[in-house]
């Protein structure tokens, strides 16, 4: 079924997003993750560091590639030769923007299509902002995001607070 991006922040990467990840290997005959990189928007990980914490949960799922871009998704994808933009669909609330963003992706590449995954019922209410979340009041990770990363993770929000501290002293 030919080349799939499946975009987003993975800020970082949950089971949801692996679960979407896994289902679209199933389809596709290649997935490309791509972390979009928002000048806009700071994230608690550097865009490299997210990439290496998705590769490290794919493992050997042979026809996933992990990549990063700051490019525009319709442009990142024709330079991939992608014909489908994979995305997850957690609630009708998800599907508002999800819609607007499809649309205006085929206006500006018409060979490019999105296809939607309801996300598994155990992922529903899961996001990166609410991993965020549980680390920052040291609640234990599991069945948030993968066992491989949640000292990552548990760590980069301690050292987030630490600095915010420093600086809050200052
Ligand atoms: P978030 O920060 O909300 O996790 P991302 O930008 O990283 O969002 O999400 C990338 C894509 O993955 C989006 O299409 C989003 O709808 C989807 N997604 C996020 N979390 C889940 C989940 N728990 N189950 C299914 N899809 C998800």
């Amino acid at each position: 079924m030919g080349i799939a991006i499946y975009p987003g922040s993975f800020d970082p990467v949950t089971l949801g997003h692996l679960d979407i990840i896994k289902r679209a290997a199933a389809q596709f005959d290649r997935v490309i993750v791509c972390v979009m990189i928002n000048s806009h928007k700071q994230g608690l990980f550097r865009p490299e560091e997210r990439v290496e914490l998705i590769k490290r949960v794919v493992g050997r799922l042979d026809n996933v590639e992990v990549d990063a871009s700051g490019e525009l998704l319709s442009e990142y994808a024709k330079k991939k030769g992608a014909s489908c933009v994979v995305k997850g669909l957690r609630a009708m609330s998800d599907f508002e923007e999800e819609f607007q963003m499809a649309t205006i992706n085929r206006k500006l590449n018409p060979k490019l299509d999105t296809v939607f995954l309801t996300a598994c019922q155990d992922f529903t209410y899961l996001s990166s902002s609410i991993v965020k979340e549980m680390a920052r009041y040291n609640v234990k990770l599991e069945g948030f995001v993968s066992p491989l990363i949640e000292e990552d993770v548990n760590k980069k929000m301690k050292e987030y607070l630490r600095t915010e501290g420093e600086k809050a002293k200052h």
